[in-house]
């Protein structure tokens, strides 16, 4: 009794040098750390079943004996396969993995060993089995097998049996802290900070359908306090933000007015109501924070535009920072275009200007002469100086990290700060990622545009592809060619943009091809997209370098190869391009041999739906926070229980609690608060990496 939770871990009886520099370096010092490695599931030993008794989609628990292990190639690819074929005296069942769990995971087996098989039974092909379950050797003298037992994610060198004996002794010696203010806790009725470590680390059995299903009251507790760290900080962060200074651009909106006066169509109310949420930040003596949230083609440009005319009128420069050359040139065209008729000067600036040319955009920044200015990351040059940077425009933000666009803000005196969004990313995500930013979001496309149809195609059907895509141009149209990027190694099996270029020149000589991938010189990129745009090019054979912002409308076919190489979300964007005029759209998603079940699953929701947060929804899903964002440019935290998808009622309360008591207390003064400052800055750093 009494072990303090900062005792290091080797003081547990069991664990000597060795196992204790195993757990450092999975990230496990002392013995609290040890307490918040939570099970990833439970194993029911109450609900042991039988092999020929199994359904579709149920977690359970087999006994069985393991009747061979063995690995094979997936299709023609390089990724293998391992298979565990286990029986019971009632039939057999096959356990597939896609990925080694750890080195020697499969090699500790023997024939007609004795294991239990613990996962979810997933139908394939009109077969059941399990993919991924956790199988552990069934040692002589098993624990109880009448209960509910913890499932740890196993690592080499650390059995399952020996890591619950430590964790035992953990739980028995430490009485954990509290750090949550008793009011939060009484008011979110959490349970105490002890009771729930335990109840999940040696759960009662009345708990196990709860536990099971993540939805015990222990559970909720320390899901809600990993929440409340990151929404704590965010909270503060969004304090912080509301004390400072900034000019309030004080304008009539002549500019803006001429501006949509002079549009060969109507804006959306969608577009309409952005401006107006953005102009009325503007006005204030505090800098913007908001982000233009809108699915792919809505219209976000005209958006910016309209803020920088507006701060133009105001008396201040507009910086507009895009993530590529391609994107950087058509929003400078795009810009010049709306912007010229008012009497505003526009500069573009690129990593590859020349310098002559580079030398006089910087002056006229310098001078005030250029009201607004488009540019790559070139614009967070040291040597980028504004004369009244005002207003800060980020285009797909997510393509930037967090100090480049602290970088921005740091060229103006607290500019007012915009950042636009393509991807749409949840709302549960929103709120965590973008906690402390004002959100508007642009939920309505341009009228008349039709919905993009989608097909996913199998290589038989190339033929039929290619005669649609040549019918689609001899009718006015042009399409896009879509490669993954493909390393050295895999070219035997997988198309290229390179080598597909050559081909399907020689297949179309009555059409004009382009190639764009992402090695060529900008100037290079520069001319093939501009005859792309003014349509000398029918066919533009591409990589993903054109997967954001670009905008031609009079294309109307995407074709993706190797569309299974592809998440949902990039397949998103990359159907994004077209759909963006007033002709009927077509997306076809070209499937490899051998596809998952997963990849033919994601082809099905783009079929299925045109809808980006609907689509967003589904890859969270499907892949998880940290694929979906990238966790460290998004600025996520990594969550050892919370899950964004299962726990958003949690995460909505314990925002809720977070930004309560900041407005309460927001320099955590109060004795009651005091001690979550340490806390706060854990999370700052968890935050922003
Ligand atoms: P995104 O939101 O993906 O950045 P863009 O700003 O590139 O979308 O706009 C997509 C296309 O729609 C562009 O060609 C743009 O000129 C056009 N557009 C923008 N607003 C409207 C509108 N209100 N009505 C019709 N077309 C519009
Ligand atoms: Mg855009």
């Amino acid at each position: 009794m009494g072990t303090a939770i900062d005792t290091p871990v080797q003081y547990l009886k069991g664990v000597g040098p060795k196992l204790g520099d195993l757990l450092r370096k999975r990230g496990v010092a002392t013995v609290g750390d040890l307490l918040e490695w939570f099970p990833r599931a439970y194993e029911d030993r109450r609900a042991v079943r039988q092999i020929d008794s199994l359904e579709p989609d149920q977690l359970v628990s087999i006994k069985a004996k393991i009747l061979k292990v063995r690995s094979m190639n997936l299709g023609r690819s390089h990724r293998k396969m391992y298979e565990v074929v286990v029986s019971d005296s009632s039939g057999r069942i096959s356990c597939k993995y896609f990925r080694v769990p750890y080195k020697g995971y499969f090699e500790r087996f023997q024939a007609l060993q004795e294991v239990r098989v613990v996962g979810k039974v997933t139908q394939y092909r009109g077969q059941i089995e399990f993919h991924h379950p956790d199988i552990f050797p069934t040692a002589e003298a098993d624990e109880n097998e009448d209960q509910l037992v913890p499932i740890y994610t196993e690592t080499e060198g650390l059995s399952p049996q020996k890591f619950r004996k430590i964790m035992a002794q953990a739980v028995a010696g430490v009485r954990v802290p509290d750090p949550l203010p008793n009011w939060i806790r009484d008011k979110y009725r959490l349970a105490g900070k002890d009771m729930a470590i335990r109840e999940i680390h040696e759960p009662t059995p009345q708990m196990a359908d709860q536990l099971l299903r993540f939805e015990s009251p222990a559970q909720r507790r320390i899901i809600f306090e990993e929440f409340f760290w990151m929404e704590l900080y965010l909270a503060s962060r969004r304090a912080g933000i509301e004390k400072e200074e900034a000019w309030a651009l004080e304008a009539e909106g002549r500019l803006v007015e001429k501006l949509t006066s002079q549009l060969e169509f109507k804006l959306t109310s969608a577009q309409v109501r952005a401006f107006e949420d953005i102009a009325a930040d503007l006005k204030k003596p505090h800098p913007m924070h908001r982000m233009v949230q809108g699915d792919v083609g809505c219209g976000k440009t005209l958006v910016a535009l309209m803020a920088a005319a507006y701060a133009a009128e105001a008396g201040v420069q507009t910086a507009i920072m895009v993530p590529t050359e391609i994107l950087s040139e058509q929003h400078y065209l795009n810009a010049k275009k709306r912007l010229e008729p008012l009497g505003l000067k526009v500069g573009l600036l690129t990593g590859t200007k020349k310098t002559a040319e580079r030398a006089a955009t910087l002056a006229g920044l310098k001078s005030g002469e250029i009201h607004v200015c488009i540019g790559t990351h070139a614009l967070i040059q040291d040597d980028v100086e504004f004369k009244n940077l005002g207003l800060a425009i980020i285009d797909e933000q997510h393509r930037f990290g967090v100090e480049q666009r602290q970088i921005l803000r740091a060229k103006g005196f607290n500019p007012h700060f915009l950042v636009m969004t393509a991807t749409p990313i949840p709302r549960t995500l929103a709120m965590t990622v973008y906690g402390d930013l004002d959100v508007s979001i642009i939920d309505e496309l341009p009228a008349g545009r039709q919905p993009i149809v989608t097909r996913k195609a199998f290589e038989s059907k190339r033929a039929q592809v290619m005669q649609f895509m040549r019918d689609q141009i001899k009718s006015g149209r042009q399409a896009y060619i879509v490669y993954p990027l493909v390393e050295e190694s895999e070219k035997i099996d997988l198309k290229n943009a390179q080598d597909e270029f050559e081909r399907l020149k020689i297949q179309f000589p009555e059409f004009n091809l382009g190639l764009l991938h992402g090695r060529m010189k900008p100037s290079e990129k520069d001319e093939v997209m501009e005859r792309f745009r003014r349509g000398e090019i029918q066919i533009l054979v591409a990589t993903t370098v054109i997967e954001v912002g670009v905008d031609v409308p009079n294309a109307n076919l995407m074709i993706i190869e190797h569309s299974e190489r592809f998440g949902l979300s990039q397949l998103h964007q990359l159907r994004g391009r077209v759909g963006r005029g007033q002709y009927k759209s077509y997306c076809v998603l070209m499937l490899g041999y051998a596809v998952s079940e997963e990849s033919r699953t994601r082809a099905e929701i783009m079929e299925r739906t045109t809808d980006g947060f609907k689509i967003a929804e589904a890859d969270l899903e499907l892949r998880g926070p940290g694929e979906f964002l990238g966790t460290r440019q998004s600025g996520l935290p990594g969550f050892k229980m919370a899950n964004l998808v299962r726990d958003v009622r949690i995460l909505q309360d314990a925002r809720q609690a977070a930004f309560e008591l900041i407005a309460k207390d927001p320099d955590l003064r109060d004795a009651a608060h005091v001690s979550l400052k340490g806390a706060l800055d854990k999370a700052r750093e968890a935050v922003v990496g």
